[in-house]
């Protein structure tokens, strides 16, 4: 195993992980640990290149700042990638991860992320005590997906009210892209509100599976952002609302499980401009990480303190969309404000 140190002014630490003999290549970046260990799960994707999995890293440790702030918990912001399709998976990688994250010495812990599984993160057990999203022993949180598309249900009802005038979402249409962990949950707790579906996977059976299922409409994934709805969640990758897409989306909110959905600010403008009602990302899926927080923090009652945490996100996100409105301001703008200030009164009372 190697382990490189890049020097990144905006992060606290990045760390270049290789190991020719398993065929691995990974990153680690801790963005802040302000307010507590970075924490922030580990992907496993096929990226094009190595620059774009450091630009992932970079961004989803930074995200995980923010919406660890957002949730209210003592936690700072990191995350971790392993470059290669979930397929190439191997126990071997996984434990040079492990190793890695353990010569950190608590300053980062990870979790399940895209292409992970709590099974997994058993196997990082044998390399490191800094994981979390466990199946089973003391303080096992098992997979956070559950949670975060409760999470992002809740907010999706915030939301609505604020656009819609009502959190009743009895034959709303909404738009879901991605059937994976989060999505697939999500339009459970939606279906049973009320709402209608339109679905949608690059894993076209999973898409059939669904619509079958909930009752949904499959749609091609090309389909899916410009999908007559009066929704959209996404629950697949990020950077899907580019500037285009803003421009020409038919649904009035959106409101998903997805990290950095906005590819950019202007996107995020553009948007609001429109009348399109953004739900920002990293409160809305805050839900997991709240999970996940419990084992971190050893919490003896988890379903209670995830109960109230996601309450409190829950008027986390209707404090921002009530913000925003009164200023006229965007509200991923909002966002980002108010959660800077909750990062500054913690820089000072350090
Ligand atoms: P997942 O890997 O289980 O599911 C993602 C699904 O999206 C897969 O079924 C995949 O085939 C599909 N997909 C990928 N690209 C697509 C595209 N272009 N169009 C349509 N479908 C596509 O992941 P997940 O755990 O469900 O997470 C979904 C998103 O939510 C991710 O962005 C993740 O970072 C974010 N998130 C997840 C959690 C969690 O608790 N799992 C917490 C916070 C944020």
């Amino acid at each position: 195993m190697k382990i490189e140190a890049l020097s990144y002014p905006s992060h606290e630490t990045v760390l270049r992980v290789t190991d020719t003999e398993v065929g691995l290549t990974g990153f680690i970046a801790i963005h802040s640990t302000a307010r507590g260990p970075a924490a922030g799960g580990l992907r496993m994707r096929a990226y094009e290149s190595e620059q774009a999995a450091l630009d992932d890293v970079l961004a989803l440790s930074r995200g995980m700042t923010l919406k660890n702030a957002a949730a209210d918990l003592p936690l700072g912001g990191g995350k971790a990638v392993i470059l290669g399709a979930p397929g190439e998976k191997t126990e071997a990688k996984l434990r040079v991860m492990g190793r890695a994250i353990e010569t950190l010495g608590g300053r980062y812990w990870t979790a399940e992320d895209m292409g992970m599984s709590p099974s997994d993160m058993q196997v990082i057990r044998q390399e490191t005590r800094f994981v979390a999203g466990l199946p089973d022993g003391p303080y096992a949180s098992g997979d956070p997906s559950p949670r975060t598309a409760r999470g992002v249900f809740y907010s999706l009802r915030v939301a609505a009210e604020r656009r819609f005038g009502t959190r009743d979402l009895v034959g709303r249409t909404v738009a879901i892209q991605g059937l994976g962990h989060v999505g697939w949950h999500l339009a459970k707790l939606l279906r049973a509100a009320g709402a209608e579906l339109i679905v949608s996977d690059i894993d076209m059976e999973r898409a059939e599976q669904a619509a079958f299922t909930f009752g949904a409409k499959a749609v091609a994934p090309g389909e899916i952002l410009m999908a007559p709805a009066d929704i959209l969640a996404p629950c697949a990758i990020g950077g899907i609302i580019t500037e285009e897409v803003a421009a020409k989306m038919p649904a009035r909110l959106i409101c998903g499980a997805a990290n950095n959905q906005l590819s950019s600010d202007t996107a995020g403008d553009i948007l609001h401009d429109r009348g399109i009602l953004y739900a920002p990302d990293y409160v809305a899926n805050g839900g997991g990480i709240i999970n996940v927080a419990a084992e971190i923090l050893h919490i003896e009652d988890r379903m209670q303190f995830v109960s109230d945490r996601l309450t409190a996100l829950e008027r986390m996100m209707a404090h921002i969309l009530d913000t925003a409105a009164r200023s006229g301001a965007a509200p991923h703008r909002v966002a980002d404000r108010i959660v800077a200030e909750r990062l500054a009164s913690t820089d000072e009372a350090a």
